[in-house]
């Protein structure tokens, strides 16, 4: 038996009094959580697999953790696709009911699987017997489910974030959450102790699996904000928050209020929260150099990264207690071997090298549900995955991700160039508020380097001559942008991730 929330099941775990979840005005203890998802468990029990209807919400919390106590796979949906991408997931995951909140309005592709009603605010009483005593699991709010089950038995399926084509359900079992959850543990130095703010949407591994299970593993607590804000994050980090998970989109507008001319009080509060925080953490996409360095410059904080995916759960960080360096992830977690090989399968050493990633350990999936194909095609025949990112390794083990092999590795003129570092060069131009780099088609370079910008100005943007010459003298000649394009906004998904599939010339 693996168990993934000792601290709802242990009557050594949290005080019953403890607050587990905060969900604006709607707090849960460790008490009331034990009980509600306790209750939720017994009748979802016969159920072989369940769609929890995943807003940002106490209801999804309940939902999730009474289908982990009760051993039945979950599988997180998110409310806000579109329904075609919805009956694909059902039709694919086949989940036998939905649990979802008493106001949530579900869509018609829902029609036919049973509804089950969550409600945090009904279940009420009857948690006197959490975590009294020594003598054993209290009877009804802390008692293990009935099938908490064993460490190959699928925890959750969750379904890629689709930044690279339809999202795959990734089977993840136990021992794949809690050997993440557990190198995190170590590389943070995260304990109960520690108060979590929150505000990434909760049906992907960032948001649900770190940002939920993570601190409830352990018997800590969140508190979510509903919808991100500056305010909030300052709000929350200044009065008992000592983390913040966040993704690149979330501290680029920390910085932009940083930064603001005439920031005030609110600045103010804001830097002071950042700066007293214990740990800012960022992941799902590359966190801009830029933005890096001027939450650093305003805070005196150093924002740290780590890389991972839903297949993989965590693959790289940041330690607490390490050395951040913008543009890095980490040197891979404990229990996860990295390595980086050339297209043809050679492994390459040396702080030269630019290859493919492939991870392998114990916080992988077990494969992608119904895909057997997209299974073996994602692995080697020795039992690496391969991430499809292309990275670095220098000297001391930090990774540096370059991008991503489909979509930023471009081959141009005989050179590999990654577009995350001509992106961060124009990020660094004041006149420019977002950039991508793609490779397009060349008849003499085979590709040519493309940027995409959105203007700080819109009326006033800077010259593409200026933007190219800029990353030409700062890296070098042959990364020079042969083209620039001018948007209004670029394409992305609900994590902020740009959907560099859809940057094409229409
Ligand atoms: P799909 O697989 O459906 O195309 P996706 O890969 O975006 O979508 P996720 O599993 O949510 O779906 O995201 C994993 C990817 O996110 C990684 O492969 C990597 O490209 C990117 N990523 C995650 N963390 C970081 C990071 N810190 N820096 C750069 N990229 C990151
Ligand atoms: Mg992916």
């Amino acid at each position: 038996m693996t168990l993934l929330l000792p601290a709802l099941q242990s009557p050594t775990g949290p005080a019953a009094s403890r607050e587990a979840v905060r969900f604006g005005d709607l707090s849960l203890t460790y008490g009331r959580l034990a009980e509600a998802s306790a209750a939720l468990a017994a009748r979802i029990a016969d159920a072989g697999r369940v769609a929890v209807w995943a807003t940002p919400t106490a209801e999804t919390v309940i939902a999730v953790v009474a289908a982990l106590r009760a051993g039945v796979p979950v599988v997180p949906l998110n409310p806000r696709t579109g329904e075609r991408e919805l009956a694909h997931i059902l039709a694919d995951s086949e989940p036998t009911a939905v649990l979802a909140g008493p106001a949530d309005e579900l869509p018609p592709a829902l029609e036919k699987v049973r509804r089950v009603t969550v409600d945090a605010r009904a279940e009420t009483g009857g948690a006197e017997a959490y975590g009294e005593g020594g003598g054993g699991a209290p009877a009804d709010g802390g008692a293990p489910g009935p099938g908490e089950g064993g460490p190959e038995s699928p925890a959750l399926i969750v379904y890629t974030s689709g930044t690279t084509g339809p999202p795959k359900g990734a089977v993840l079992p136990r021992r794949a959450v809690a050997a993440s959850l557990d190198a995190l543990e170590d590389a943070w130095g995260w304990t109960g102790d520690d108060v979590l703010v929150h505000a990434l949407p909760l049906f992907h591994v960032h948001g649900l699996i770190l940002g939920v299970l993570g601190p409830l593993r352990r018997g800590g607590s969140l508190r979510h904000l509903g919808a991100f804000s500056a305010g909030g994050v300052a709000r929350e980090l200044g009065s008992g928050g000592t983390m913040l998970f966040g993704v690149p989109t979330m501290y680029h507008r920390l910085a932009e209020v940083l930064d603001a001319p005439a920031g005030g009080a609110e600045r103010d509060a804001l830097a002071g929260a950042l700066a007293g925080a214990r740990l800012l953490v960022s992941g799902s996409a590359a966190l801009p150099v830029h933005d890096h360095e001027r939450i650093a410059a305003a805070t005196g904080r150093r924002v740290i990264e780590r890389y991972g995916m839903t297949e993989t759960l965590m693959n790289t960080g940041i330690r607490a207690d390490g050395v951040p360096r913008p543009g890095t992830v980490g040197p891979p977690l404990a229990g996860v071997e990295l390595r980086l090989v050339e297209e043809d399968g050679t492994v390459l050493e040396g702080p030269e090298a630019i290859g493919e990633i492939q991870v392998r350990g114990p916080n992988l999936f077990t494969g992608y549900l119904n895909r057997p194909d997209a299974t073996a095609a994602a692995h080697t025949a020795d039992g690496w995955f391969r991430t499809g990112d292309v990275g670095t390794v220098d000297t001391d083990g930090y990774v540096t991700i370059v991008g991503r092999k489909a979509t930023d590795l471009i081959k141009s003129g005989g050179y590999k160039i990654g577009a995350g570092e001509i992106e961060n060069v124009l990020l660094g131009h004041p006149g420019v508020r977002e950039a991508a780099v793609t490779g397009e088609a060349d008849p003499d370079l085979g590709e040519r380097v493309v940027a995409w910008v959105v203007a700080a100005d819109p009326d006033s943007p800077p010259a593409a001559e200026e933007l190219a010459d800029l990353v030409a003298g700062q890296l070098a000649p042959h990364k020079r942008p042969r083209t620039v394009r001018y948007l209004d906004a670029l394409p992305r998904n609900d994590l902020g991730k740009i959907m560099k599939r859809s940057l094409h010339v229409r």
